[in-house]
């Protein structure tokens, strides 16, 4: 007898994909046979909930889910998932999502033989400028690397290696915690699954060290804070011929002093004075590729905005790049001469007996006022 889906998450019928989704990635995690080696029931019950998911995610499974029950569902194709691989293969990139890095299935086999390098992850810091235009970086990380004096073994040259009697050469023991077993590593060989009489002194027995080194990473024009670059094979080194962890890198952009970004887009502000909004005037404005001209014509308005097309970011996937919008702020002329003063004065004269003939600026103005 299945349960009900909805039950099965907690919800009700009136619940929205958000709050299906945010349902089951909380008991996926809690259920992950990574967090409960072992265990039967936590195995069912993440895979009940997958089932729910998968059904609920999807419109037309919903739709039929809501009208016949799981009878609809089973009559759509879907029968629900045998074995917990299945779920892995299904969901493997919200899986990503959900465990950042690790995807959990690399850990979960790391109990026997080889096991693989830890992912590493580094935060980095760029300019605004170097995520539009790309740039190549050097840093320097700290990672486990295979040891040269024993190459990885953890054994002084002339030792007799023997596998661990302890773990049987898995490096991981299996330990009950109450309810839940729990496997760590083998505290008899440190994880290595074999043991020496004399360790080598370098490692101390372990195999790895730690060691300094330089990578080098291309960004690629465009990136935004949050964008991950994945550097496979970069990361830790494997133990016993296991291959290397993966290095992440999270991206992070300064700010910039006058431009900022949304999407694509490339957004600024420039001042102009009132006069040349009002004359029309040919000016600099910055861009990711240096200064460049645009016109402004007679008559701007304040809050205008213009548009160079195609002057925004790069766009990772290959589509065409965002565009550079440009506001203009007006700014009122002080500290006049006298003749500047005088040519206004005149300006204003000619506006006032304009205002018998229909379009004069200052009787618009007072039109509005009086229509308060
Ligand atoms: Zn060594
Ligand atoms: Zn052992």
């Amino acid at each position: 007898m299945k349960r009900d889906y909805y039950e099965v998450l907690g919800l009700t019928r009136a619940a929205s994909i958000e709050e299906i989704k945010k349902a089951y990635r909380k008991l996926a995690l809690k259920y992950h046979p990574d967090r409960n080696p072992g265990d039967k029931e936590a195995e069912e019950k993440f895979k009940e909930a997958a089932e729910a998911y998968e059904v609920l995610k999807d419109p037309e499974k919903k739709r039929l889910y809501d009208a016949y029950g799981h009878q609809g569902v089973s009559g759509s194709g879907f029968s629900g998932f045998s074995h917990t691989e299945d779920i892995f293969s299904a969901f493997n990139d919200i899986f990503e999502d959900f465990f950042g890095f690790s995807t959990g299935r690399t850990s979960r086999r790391s109990d026997f033989g080889p096991q693989k390098g830890a992912d590493l992850r580094y935060d980095l810091t760029i300019s605004f400028i170097e995520a539009a235009k790309g740039s190549e970086k050097e840093i320097e990380i700290q990672r486990l690397e295979t040891c040269t004096r024993c190459s990885g073994t953890g054994a002084e040259a002339g030792n007799e290696v023997t596998t661990c009697p302890t773990c049987q050469g898995r490096g991981q023991i299996i330990r009950s915690e109450g309810f839940f077993q729990v496997s760590t590593t083998c505290p008899n060989c440190s994880g290595t699954g074999t043991i020496f009489t004399k360790p080598c002194p370098s490692c101390h027995g372990k195999g790895r060290t730690p060691q300094y080194r330089k990578v080098k990473i291309k960004i690629p024009a465009g990136v935004d804070t949050g964008a991950k670059l994945r550097l496979r094979h970069e990361g830790e080194a494997g133990s016993r011929g296991g291959q290397r962890g993966d290095l992440f890198i999270v991206i992070h952009v300064e700010p910039h002093k006058y431009f900022h970004r949304k999407g694509n887009d490339l957004y600024c502000e420039v001042e102009i004075s009132s006069i040349e909004a009002c004359l029309g005037e040919v000016i600099q404005v910055p861009t990711l590729d240096g200064q460049e001209q645009i016109k402004i014509p007679a008559g701007t308005q304040p809050g205008a905005i213009f548009k160079l097309k195609g002057k925004g970011f790069p766009d990772l996937r290959g589509f065409s790049p965002g565009d550079q919008l440009i506001k203009i702020r007006l700014v009122t002329p002080s500290g006049l001469s006298d003749r500047q003063k005088e040519l206004l004065q005149e300006f204003m004269e000619i506006e006032k007996h304009k205002e018998r003939e229909k379009d004069g600026f200052f009787k618009k103005i007072f039109k509005k006022v009086e229509l308060r």
